[in-house]
């Protein structure tokens, strides 16, 4: 690749803001670079125990392929071998085989200081250049710079979730893609507990009666209640689940391809510890939770007006408890919205 080329390669890179297509980018220019017959990109799953790989995109010289989504990426199988060595050293590993004509590369992805990723390279001429392996190097630290940029203008400063801009640019896309379309990730099976073809849902996820631990305790106090529970929120929802903070003391949560019967009992769960947790000094602090299945026609102002409806009717009723939007209006405690009465009602 001539410099002039590369330059407008980096360009190309830098504009992208958005993340999916960035990965796609990034791969390909990859996959150039090194000439390697395909390059996969495989995110990070962090989780109890073993961290996970999660092969999302592939690039060949016919274009990217993105990868079917991980239904629950813990049924992947642990990180270890080459793949381990490369995130834990935190550098480019090159796997060859003596006298074979060709290698592999693993290339850590890094953020700010975690690994978040590795990019797989297959079939590059084992007598590749060591200019290019440095040019390659650059641009993943290119690359790297530019998504700590875009984590800075897409998540909300206090609790490190992504913020309500990012939610409705993250709502259309989720709804966009077919999973239909897409090739199923290969070697594993990871779709038994969520099926590819289960909706989506909205919770809305509201604090009770904050407005008294702030006057109470402080503004402080209310903050550091509002990041606990973003703690507790990361580390209880699957990775494939989205989280977000749309300002004061409201979250948003989708939960990704979940059957009708599984979507209440990571909510419920929610609800339950955040009740039995003691916080310093607050003492006790309860949620109130309303959600909704997203259908294929659904926009982010009907979907979380569902949502929210069913959590005004949680407030209204007692708080601290998680109501679902459907099983309100089947219930004929809440009407459905004109253009919400096509939806499907269970
Ligand atoms: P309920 O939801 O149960 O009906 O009662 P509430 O007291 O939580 O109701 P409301 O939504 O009216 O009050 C939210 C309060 O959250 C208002 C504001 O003082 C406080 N708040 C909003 N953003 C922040 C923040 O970033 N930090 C802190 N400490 N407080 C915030
Ligand atoms: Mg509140
Ligand atoms: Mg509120």
């Amino acid at each position: 690749m001539s410099n002039s080329k590369l330059i407008e390669t980096v360009a190309d890179l830098t504009a992208e803001r958005d993340r999916d297509s960035l990965e796609g980018s990034v791969a390909q220019l990859l996959r150039a670079q090194l000439d390697a017959s395909q390059v996969t990109y495989l995110r990070l799953v962090p989780g109890e125990g073993a961290p996970r790989l999660w092969p999302v995109l592939r690039a060949t010289a016919a274009g990217t392929q993105r990868l079917r989504d991980a239904g629950d990426p813990r049924l992947l199988p642990p990180v270890d071998g080459p793949h381990a060595r490369c995130l834990a050293e935190r550098a480019a590993l090159r796997l060859s085989v003596r006298d074979a004509p060709r290698c592999s590369y693993l290339f850590p992805v890094l953020s700010e200081r975690e690994p978040v990723g590795l990019i797989e390279a297959e079939g590059v001429d084992a007598m590749l250049a060591p200019e290019r392996e440095a040019a390659v190097a650059n641009l993943l630290r290119i690359y790297r710079n530019h998504l700590a940029l875009l984590d800075y203008g897409e998540h909300d400063t206090l609790t490190s979730l992504r913020n309500r801009r990012t939610f409705d640019a993250d709502f259309n896309r989720m709804l966009r893609d077919d999973p239909a379309t897409e090739a199923p990730t290969e070697g594993v099976d990871t779709r038994a507990p969520t099926p590819q073809d289960a909706p989506h849902w909205l919770a809305v996820v509201d604090v009770d009666r904050f407005k008294r631990i702030n006057d109470e305790y402080g503004h402080l106090y209310g903050d550091e209640v509002l990041l606990l529970l973003a703690q507790m929120m990361r580390a209880q929802f699957r990775p494939v689940d989205r989280l977000y903070r749309f300002g004061g003391e409201e979250f948003v949560v989708v939960l990704s391809r979940t059957p009708p019967d599984a979507a209440l009992s990571p909510l419920e769960r929610l609800r339950a510890s955040v009740e039995a947790r003691a916080f310093s000094r607050v003492g006790r602090v309860t949620v109130s939770i309303g959600y909704t299945r997203i259908g294929p026609l659904d926009d982010t102002a009907g979907a979380f007006g569902r949502a929210d409806a069913a959590l005004y009717h949680a407030k209204e009723t007692g708080r601290n408890q998680v109501l679902g939007w459907e099983a309100l209006v089947a219930a004929g405690h809440l009407a459905p919205k004109q253009n919400d009465a096509e939806l499907e009602l269970f």
